[in-house]
C-alpha cells in the first residue's frame, strides 16, 4: 500500500494533483512489516522509515481502524474516489490436506507468526509449548522464521519487539527438538541463503542435517551442471556444513530434513498430536521441466507433539471483487482487476502486492509490483477509463469514514501510539513494547491525547 501511494504521489503535478487516502482495518499501519516480519529481524523493519516519509507527503491521509467491506463498502468508495486499489496481502494459509491436520497441537505457521507478533486478531490463540518435539512442514523463509523463534533463548528474544505474552510463553517453553521438513531436496529449498545461514548461529540451538539428505541427487546435480547457479551451490554448501557439525551442549537441536512428506498426523486418545508419519520421496523430472517429489513407499514415524504447517500463505476474497480460489488471488492483468469470465477490466479497481500475485518475494518485491499497477492507473486516467465519483471532494470522503467510524485513527494519532510503544520499549531496553489489542491501542491514545 505504501509503495503504491509513494509511486502515485510521485506523479502529482499542478495539472494532475494526486491525493491518496489509505484505509486500514487495524488502527496501526505497516501490515506484514509489523505482523509478519520476525521480531528478531529488526533491520528489515527499517523499511517503515520510508513508509513514514510517504505518510508525511502532502496529499496523503491515513484512516486506521476502518474496515473496507463493513465500515465502508466498495460502493461507498466508488462514490468518492477516481480509483480504488486493494493491497490487502495474503491473510490466510494453505493446507496440507492430510489426515490429522485438525488435531489439537497442529497449527498454521501463519497463525503462530501473527500471534508472536501481537496481531490483535490472534492474541487469543494458545500454543502448548510444554511439548518436547515440534515439526515445521515446509522449507520456505516462514518455516525458517518459525524454527528460529522456537529455537531462540529467552535472552535473545527479550531484546526484540515480540509480543509480551509470546515472550512469557516462550520463556517457559520445554521444546528440545525442532524438525523442519522439506518435500524436495536441498537444491529446491525455498529459503534464501542468509536466512538458512542464520540458523547455524543460534545461541541456544545446534543445527544439523542428516548427511545423506544434504547430498545432491543425480537429477539435481545434472540440472545444476546444465544451468549453473551460484546461489544454489552456496545453499548446498551451507547445508553440507551443517551436516558435518558435531552436537554441542546447546540445549536445543534443530534438524533440517529433505525429501520427506508428511502423510498423516497421528493423534493420542485426547485428540492431541503424538506423532507424524512421513514418506520418503524421490525426485522426478516433470513435464514442465521442474524436479517434483514422488513417494517411494518407504515410511517413518517422527515423534513430535506439535506441528506447524508452513506451506504458503493465501489471499482471502474481498467483498465485491472476483476471486481466483485455487490461486488465492484477485484475478488481474498487471494490477487491473478483471472479470474472470470475460477478462474485461473492472473500471477503476486495482490490486497490488500478495493479493495481486500470490505470497512470493521479499518486501522490496512489492515496490516494482506497485509500480506496474500505478502505470496501469495512470494509463487508464489518460484514457478516461476511471471511476466517475459523485462526491470526489476529500472532505466528503473524510465525512464518510467519520460517519462509519467516529474513532478512526489518523496518522498523527498513530505517531502517538508509536511513541507510547517506543517509550514502553525504552524502559525495557527493547525497540518497542507493542499494544496488542484494538482496545489497548485506543485506550493508549486516550491517555496521551
Ligand atoms: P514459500 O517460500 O513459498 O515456501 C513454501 C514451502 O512449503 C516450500 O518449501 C514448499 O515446497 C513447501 N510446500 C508447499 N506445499 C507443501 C506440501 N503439501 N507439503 C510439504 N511442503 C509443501 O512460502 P513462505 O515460506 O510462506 O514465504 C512466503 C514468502 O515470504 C516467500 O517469498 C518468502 O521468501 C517471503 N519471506 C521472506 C522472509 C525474509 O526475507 N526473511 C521471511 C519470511 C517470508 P516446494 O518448493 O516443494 O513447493
Amino acid at each position: 500500500g505504501f509503495f503504491l501511494a509513494e509511486r502515485l504521489l510521485s506523479q502529482s503535478t499542478a495539472d494532475w494533483p494526486v491525493e491518496v487516502d489509505m484505509l486500514e482495518r487495524l488502527p496501526v499501519p505497516y501490515g506484514l512489516v509489523r505482523f509478519g516480519v520476525a521480531p528478531d529481524h529488526e533491520k528489515i523493519k527499517a523499511v517503515t522509515r520510508s513508509f513514514d516519509k510517504v505518510a508525511s507527503k502532502p496529499g496523503f491521509r491515513y484512516f486506521g481502524n476502518v474496515d473496507v467491506g463493513s465500515t465502508v463498502t466498495l460502493a461507498d468508495l466508488s462514490a468518492h474516489y477516481h480509483a480504488v486499489a486493494f493491497t490487502t496481502g495474503a491473510q490466510s494459509d494453505r493446507r496440507m490436506n492430510i489426515p490429522g491436520e485438525d488435531l489439537s497441537g497442529s497449527h498454521a505457521a501463519t497463525e503462530f507468526v501473527a500471534w508472536y507478533n501481537g496481531h490483535p486478531d490472534f492474541t487469543h490463540l494458545e500454543f502448548d509449548l510444554s511439548v518436547e518435539s515440534v515439526a515445521v512442514v515446509g522449507v520456505g523463509n516462514v518455516a525458517v522464521d518459525v524454527c528460529r523463534i522456537l529455537s531462540r533463548t529467552p535472552e535473545e528474544l527479550e531484546k526484540t519487539d515480540i509480543a509480551d505474552y509470546a515472550l512469557d510463553a516462550l520463556r517457559e517453553s520445554r521444546i528440545k527438538e525442532v524438525y523442519m521438513l522439506g518435500r524436495r531436496g536441498p537444491a529446491q529449498a525455498a529459503f534464501t541463503n542468509p536466512e538458512v545461514k542464520e540458523l547455524g548461529e543460534l545461541e541456544g540451538a545446534d543445527v544439523t542435517v542428516p548427511a545423506e539428505e544434504a547430498e545432491l541427487d543425480e537429477l539435481s546435480r545434472k540440472a545444476l551442471d546444465e544451468r549453473p547457479d551460484r546461489s544454489i551451490e552456496k545453499k548446498i554448501q551451507i547445508l553440507q556444513e551443517f551436516a558435518r557439525r558435531e552436537r554441542t551442549d546447546k540445549p536445543k537441536l534443530l534438524v533440517l530434513r529433505f525429501l520427506v512428506s508428511p502423510v498423516e498426523i497421528i493423534g493420542d486418545e485426547q485428540g492431541r498430536v503424538s506423532g507424524m508419519r512421513l514418506v520418503r520421496n524421490e525426485l522426478y523430472l516433470s513435464e514442465k521441466g521442474t524436479l517434483r517429489p514422488r513417494p517411494t513407499g518407504v515410511h517413518e514415524e517422527l515423534p513430535v507433539q506439535m506441528v506447524f504447517r508452513s506451506v504458503g500463505y493465501r489471499g482471502v476474497p474481498l467483498k465485491g471483487l472476483p476471486f481466483h480460489d485455487r490461486w488465492g488471488v484477485v484475478p488481474n492483468e498487471k494490477g487491473r482487476v478483471v472479470d474472470p469470465e470475460t477478462s474485461a477490466p473492472l473500471r477503476g479497481i486495482y490490486v497490488s502486492g500478495w493479493i495481486k500475485r500470490g505470497a512470493t518475494g521479499i518486501i522490496g518485491t512489492n515496490k516494482p509490483d506497485a509500480g506496474e499497477t500505478v502505470e496501469c492507473m495512470v494509463a487508464d486516467l489518460s484514457a478516461g477509463a476511471i471511476l466517475e465519483p459523485e462526491r470526489p471532494d476529500p472532505a466528503q470522503a473524510e465525512e464518510l469514514v467519520r460517519k462509519g467510524r467516529p474513532a478512526y485513527v489518523d496518522w498523527e494519532k498513530w505517531l502517538l501510539v508509536c511513541e507510547a510503544e517506543e517509550s514502553r520499549g525504552a524502559e525495557a531496553d527493547r525497540p518497542r513494547v507493542k499494544f496488542t489489542s484494538v482496545e489497548e491501542i485506543l485506550a493508549a491514545l486516550q491517555k496521551v491525547e
